[in-house]
């Protein structure tokens, strides 16, 4: 068989040529953006044209710190198809981590929303590899800003050609684009994926035992692109043809359920918090969600409450999936076997709110604490491994840290897993010691080391516990040092912490405690310390 390089360009190619009527919306800051794969891509060719005449090379980090929009979704294929790699920044790291991502990954240039240059201003004297900043905005004018040198997107693109050759000779190795993790403690971890790996990720989006996304489908990513690429969705969608429905800045509940009706999507993807608060909206105001087929729910763990109340209150099904950003990240989805169908309404439930099936493509096993695989019985407990063609195999430019996640080929997840007989996944603990708040992480070893620097605490260790919004939030339990009993309050360690880490890291509760529970060789032993604290 011929050899022939998977790279993004043929998907970019592919929606050129079969749909180039199909369309792209996007809700930007002066209302809703609408073209077609045929206007985008001569819009990803002027982007290409740009980045040529501004000096990129191929390998070259393009950061972007963007909303899920249409210009976004051109960065996605205009810098990756030149060959060089786009960096999407997480709008929602703390300052110091922006500033460290942006330099251990030697951005060179900065694609920025408008609403967003704040958090590049900050730091703009600490970015030394960064050489242009290139504002995304609706209006003819660019925003005031200390940055510099700034230019308008709009204004770079009307100037640039709308042809473009984009090299066909790329090895499907070349990294393609990269993001950043939270790590359980110190600096986030840079994860790369590959055109070859974003590519067959792609494929299986596409797989009926997935989420079998087609050209019928009206997607609406509410994940953000700076999330592992949006679950990899905008690189299927334009392969396979779909409709894309960019939800833009800060969408509300009611504006997602207006889109949903209004686009008539038929697929939306968020983590249970966007659905938790769409269930309200829906029961608030009844929404035509007619043309949905399934909502795609990943992130943190989809409770089988969510799952019932959208089949029996709105008759639309969750589509409960796992990944992690070192996995591009679709892993599992929790489709049941046709089989499982006729199964008791509960049971079948039950099996919804599990994690799910292994993906085709991948392999993964389940290796408890000796290095035994555990048995699939639904009882026996492990860590989840994971390899594959869409596994990364490193962290970027970090030997001391890629070389326990990823020992012997496989990348060891953190995730403690049961598998039932049927080969269903189910994540019933977490090694690494981080918190999911309303999908994003937060470092409960980051956040108690801070409170640790109170003159007045001896020890503190924080806790994730549930949460009905935010799906957990961070709870701190503290011992205070004898000699300042009675004379230290919550209200103290919230207004330490204040300065020091961002505004939604901060605990939700402070409670005072006369010890920490350890473990035999002495760590904190968080998972009695959670116990206690639900007994409470
Ligand atoms: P991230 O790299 O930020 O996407 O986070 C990946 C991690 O989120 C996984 O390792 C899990 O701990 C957690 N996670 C992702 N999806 C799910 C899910 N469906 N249920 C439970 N936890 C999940």
């Amino acid at each position: 068989m011929m050899e022939y390089p998977l790279l993004l360009r043929g998907i970019l190619e592919r929606s050129r040529k079969l749909f180039p009527k199909k369309e792209i919306v996007s809700r930007d800051y002066t209302g809703i953006w609408r073209y077609n794969y045929g206007d985008f891509y001569k819009r990803v060719c002027r982007l290409a044209n740009v980045l040529q005449e501004m000096g990129i090379h191929k390998g070259d980090r393009v950061a972007t710190l963007a909303w899920n929009n249409h210009r976004h979704l051109e960065l996605y294929f205009g810098v990756t198809c030149y060959g060089a790699l786009l960096h999407t920044l997480n709008l929602r790291l703390f300052t110091e981590q922006l500033e460290y991502v942006i330099n251990h990954a030697e951005d060179k240039v900065i694609f920025v929303d408008q609403d967003l240059l704040p958090l590049l201003e900050g730091i703009k004297d600490k970015l030394p590899t960064v050489q242009a900043y290139i504002v995304m905005t609706d209006s003819d004018e660019l925003p005031a800003t200390g940055l510099n040198p700034v230019y308008s997107y709009e204004k770079l693109l009307a100037a640039a050609p709308d042809a473009f050759d984009f090299p066909e000779d790329l090895d499907e190795y070349t990294p393609a684009a990269m993001c950043y993790t939270t790590a359980t403690t110190g600096d986030p971890k840079g994860v790369i994926y590959t055109h070859r790996g974003l590519y067959l990720h792609s494929m299986c989006i596409g797989l009926a035992d997935s989420l079998a996304l087609s050209e019928t489908d009206s997607l609406l990513p509410i994940v953000p692109m700076f999330h592992v690429n949006a679950w990899g969705l905008p690189y299927a969608c334009t392969w396979f043809g779909s409709k894309q429905v960019l939800p833009g800045a800060r969408p509300d509940p009611a504006t997602i359920c207006k889109l949903i009706e209004e686009e008539k999507v038929t697929l939306a993807a968020g983590v249970p918090t966007i659905w938790m608060a769409v269930l309200a909206a829906y029961r608030q105001q009844k929404f035509d969600f007619s043309s949905v087929r399934g909502f795609v729910c990943g992130g943190s763990a989809a409770p089988k409450a969510l799952i019932k109340a959208f089949d029996e209150e709105i008759g639309v099904p969750i589509l409960h999936a796992y990944g992690m950003t070192e996995t591009t990240p679709v892993v599992l989805v929790s489709k049941p076997k046709s089989y499982m169908l006729d199964w008791p309404a509960d049971q079948l439930y039950d099996a919804k709110a599990k994690q799910g099936l292994l993906v085709p493509g991948l392999e993964m096993k389940v290796v408890d604490e000796e290095g035994r695989e555990a048995a699939w019985d639904g009882k026996q407990i492990g860590e989840l491994w994971l390899r594959g063609p869409w596994i990364a195999k490193e962290y970027y430019k970090d030997p001391e840290r890629s070389k326990p996640a990823f020992a012997g080929g496989w990348l060891h997840t953190s995730d403690i897993v049961s598998v039932d007989k049927e080969g269903f996944v189910s994540i019933v603990d977490r090694a690494k010691d981080l918190i999911k708040s309303g999908g994003e992480w937060i470092s409960s070893v980051d956040l108690e080391n801070t409170i640790m620097a109170h003159p007045a605490v001896q020890e503190a260790a924080v806790v994730a516990m549930p949460h009905e919004k935010w799906v957990e939030r961070p709870v701190a339990c503290v011992v205070i040092r004898e000699d300042w009993k009675g004379r230290l309050s919550e209200a103290d360690i919230i207004s330490f912490l204040e300065d020091k880490v961002a505004k939604w890291w901060l605990p939700d509760k402070v409670i005072f405690v006369d010890e920490i529970p350890k473990t035999s060789v002495g760590k904190f032993n968080k998972k009695a310390l959670r116990q206690r604290l639900e007994q409470a």
